[in-house]
């Protein structure tokens, strides 16, 4: 690892920092659990008005479920400080052909932000599929997606997650059902959420502020990180979660970029960006 990099010292600086979006799951809490300081990062970020969003991947929970989430946990946060993948799906189908017939393999967090867009949610004759994961997912789904692809319909994948981290382990996740979708219908689909920089702009959009004001916090790699370098924005590692000092390197390899900052911790984190208060 990189020390230039680490402990707020790092290149990023002559870049501003004036809004941040920060992933969730192994950056905030792990499951239900949440990790040491955020309640307290969050807390600081609303005392010195610095403006931010959660940015999650998940496509099944609604904003209002997200919010309550973390708020179990002792967190602030309101429905409109979250951006999912859901919405930005919905958005990016919204702007790209308004008013679509949408047929939808997801769950209610992605069949609300589509309904939410004015978009018709369909059984049949879509324009475009757009698919998340879903818990209940079948052979018959799948038939009814392909169809649709077969017939000339977009396909729109809320995230590319392969698997989903569960309470009962690993689990499959909204790629590798879009991998079959994409497999027997074959098209690929566009990507919405990280490492795709669609859900990052959109995000952006919802703060009103630019890439080179803003920063991603995330710790993974190959998802936080590249979508944060996608879209253009600083970019700062947590090794709260996935990556670790043991394992950054294999995972810097895979991703294929690095982060312009690294902090050990959600307090470094705030050290961080306390030195932009005070600049
Ligand atoms: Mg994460």
């Amino acid at each position: 690892m990189n020390n230039r990099l680490s402990g707020g010292s790092g290149k990023g600086e002559s870049r501003p920092l004036k809004g941040l979006l920060l992933d969730l799951d192994g950056t905030i809490y792990h499951g239900g659990v949440p990790i040491p300081g955020a309640d307290m990062l969050i807390r600081r970020l609303n005392e010195i008005g610095l403006p931010y969003r959660f940015v999650t991947n998940n496509s099944s929970a609604a904003p209002e479920t997200v919010a309550k989430r973390l708020q179990t946990m002792g967190i602030d946060a309101q429905p409109q400080d979250v951006c999912t993948s859901a919405q930005a799906a919905a958005r990016y189908v919204a702007d790209k052909r308004p008013g679509a017939r949408v047929l939808v393999i997801g769950e209610s967090g992605l069949r609300d932000a589509l309904l939410d867009a004015g978009l018709n949610v369909v059984d049949r004759q879509a324009d475009v599929v757009v698919q998340g994961i879903d818990r209940a997912f079948t052979y018959e789904k799948a038939a009814e997606a392909v169809a649709a692809i077969l017939g000339g319909a977009d396909f729109v994948m809320t995230n590319p997650d392969l698997l989903l981290p569960t309470e009962s382990g690993l689990k499959p996740g909204a790629g590798s059902i879009g991998a079959m979708i994409a497999a027997a219908g074959g098209k690929k689909p566009v990507v919405i959420g990280k490492p795709s920089s669609i859900l990052m702009d959109y995000a952006l959009a919802e703060l009103g502020m630019d890439a080179a004001e803003t920063w991603v916090v995330g710790d993974n790699m190959a998802t936080d990180i590249a979508a944060g370098k996608a879209a253009d924005c600083g970019t700062i590692l947590v090794l709260t979660g996935l990556t670790t000092r043991g394992n950054y390197e294999q995972y810097a390899r895979a991703a294929g970029c690095e982060p312009d900052v690294i902090c050990g911790d959600l307090s470094e984190l705030m050290s961080y960006i306390s030195s932009f208060m005070r600049s």
